[in-house]
């Protein structure tokens, strides 16, 4: 959990000059390697390149060299923060699992960016913090440490609110959160709960509060957690005996920002102890932040006591960014990389890569990557050949079409009659089946959802996915069929 405390050397913008295209003449070679975290780099190397595409490897692993290892926590170094980002976006899992391999143990990574600057560019050479995969476990945290200046707040501080672009889509939103940043717990916006669909920029708007907050008023205990983090600390408490510590070290939190929200789903005890937390926290005065990918109302699986509060405050979303937002917020990223884009440079990647801000930055991504690995001017043929690449990789969006068909073949009923009105157990079966699927595959809305099946309304989906839900406890058919419709479904992603 001190992963995020480390501090590491950046180089905001890497060497161009004298590249070949191997990129490793970049770095400078680590003073003095540890011969043991080298051998055991290399073998994770070695799986990793079994596990991703050859170009995948080249460009983000190869680059990578081992400098320590201590304690649990292999230090690496990259050539710049783009590739601990992309590693962390992309890979992560794979990279936990190969340390887990290799070292036998759960590894820490760490990322260090230390590039040659020959470059005349030398005073943009700065310090910041980049955390690599958080191994945030919050239950471990101490109240010795919660009294600490010190204390974790799990926050990245990349994230704030002046590198948040705004444009009409998220205008709302971040209006909010500058009210609540400025005022925390003294505004109405108590909860304020934001939601959108992946990659529109809940994580970093919420984040951006806590940085502020933290930053203005440190004394405040600002404390950042996702809901799968909050469950896992949870079971751990339970299994440690320590609960009371667990719910002790939440009570004590002055602004508790909680992501993701939407993981909680039938987890009814962690629950139940997050509605007391919530209770505690709001009848303080205290700030609390939720983001999720669903508004409340969507929320699946989650108690209404809890929905009804979540709507306490303030709910408000944000929608997919128009075309000059996210010229706005790729020209605003390069420019934090030392690096101009040009005009139609942005205008070819924002109209070319889809809404999620996510994917605009992993275009960009590419875009530096072979500007800085192939020392390639940026223009319009350098940005096509990233916007290819990245569109390449993205998998497959499922259609909620690919999941009618492929649940109509395996259960043998029509899609059309799995559209109709028909009430008969297998055909109502089949379509509950879709709406669950479609609700886990895709990032359509309920409402979407259940207007693909003849104008349903959003309560009968979510009455659907409810059934099937219950299905999986209780019938081992049809928990089979889900399981190798998720495989299929998955598998052709
Ligand atoms: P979400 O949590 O909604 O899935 P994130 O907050 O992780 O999305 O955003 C994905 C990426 O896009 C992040 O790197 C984030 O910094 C960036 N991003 C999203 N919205 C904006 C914005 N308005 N301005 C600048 N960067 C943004
Ligand atoms: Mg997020």
């Amino acid at each position: 959990m001190n992963l995020t405390e480390k501090t590491e050397t950046l180089d905001l913008f890497p060497n161009t000059k004298d590249l070949s295209d191997e990129n490793l003449v970049l770095l400078k070679k680590p003073a003095n390697p540890d011969p043991v975290a080298e051998t055991k780099w290399n073998e994770c190397l070695i799986v990793i390149k079994d596990n991703t595409s050859e170009q995948a490897y080249n460009t983000w692993f190869k680059p990578v060299q081992a400098i320590r290892y201590q304690d649990n926590l292999l230090t690496v170094q990259v050539p710049s923060h783009f590739f601990s980002e992309w590693i962390d976006a992309h890979y992560s899992d794979l990279v936990k699992s190969t340390l887990k391999r290799v070292f036998g143990e759960v590894v820490r990574l760490q990322y260090e960016v230390v590039v040659d600057s020959t470059l005349e560019i030398e005073e943009t050479k700065a310090t910041m913090k980049i955390p690599a995969f958080k191994f945030q476990n919050q239950a471990h945290q101490t109240n010795k440490q919660v009294e600490n200046a010190d204390f974790n707040t799990g926050l990245n501080p990349k994230y704030n609110l002046e590198n948040f672009v705004v444009g009409d889509s998220n205008q709302l939103a971040n209006s909010a959160a500058m009210a609540v940043a400025k005022n925390p717990g003294g505004t109405n916006f108590n909860p304020l709960f934001v939601f959108a669909n992946s990659g529109l920029g809940k994580t970093h708007l919420i984040q951006a509060i806590g940085n502020y907050i933290h930053q203005e008023k440190p004394r405040t205990k600002v404390f950042y957690t996702n809901a799968e983090l909050f469950t896992s600390d949870y079971v751990t408490s339970v299994q440690h005996n320590k609960t009371s510590e667990f719910i002790k070290f939440f009570r004590e939190i002055d602004v508790l920002i909680i992501d993701d929200i939407q993981f909680l789903a039938s987890r009814e005890k962690t629950q139940d102890h997050f509605f007391h937390i919530f209770n505690d926290l709001h009848q303080k005065n205290k700030q609390i932040v939720i983001a999720s990918d669903k508004s409340p109302k969507e929320l699946m699986s989650i108690d209404e006591r809890l929905i009804s509060r979540f709507q306490w405050g303030l709910n408000v979303d944000i929608q997919k960014p128009d075309l000059e937002t996210k010229m706005a917020i790729l020209m605003k990223k390069a420019a934090n990389e030392g690096l101009e884009l040009p005009l139609d440079v942005a205008e070819y990647i924002a109209s070319n890569v889809s809404s999620s801000i996510r994917e605009l930055e992993g275009a960009l991504i590419k875009l530096v990557a072979i500007h800085t690995l192939q020392n390639r001017n940026i223009d319009i043929t350098l940005a096509k050949d990233a916007v290819a690449l990245v569109s390449r990789q993205e998998p497959k969006q499922l259609t909620i079409d690919d999941i009618k068909l492929t649940v109509s073949e395996y259960l043998k009923i029509p899609i059309d009659q799995m559209e109709s009105q028909s009430r008969k157990h297998e055909i109502a079966l089949s379509r509950q089946m879709s709406m669950y699927l479609a609700k886990q595959l895709t990032q359509l809305s309920l409402k979407s959802i259940g207007a693909a099946f003849s104008g349903r309304d959003h309560s009968t989906v979510l009455h659907s996915c409810t059934t099937i839900e219950n299905y999986l406890v209780t019938d081992k058919k049809v928990k089979a069929s889900y399981e190798y419709l998720l495989k299929t479904l998955k598998g052709n992603n």
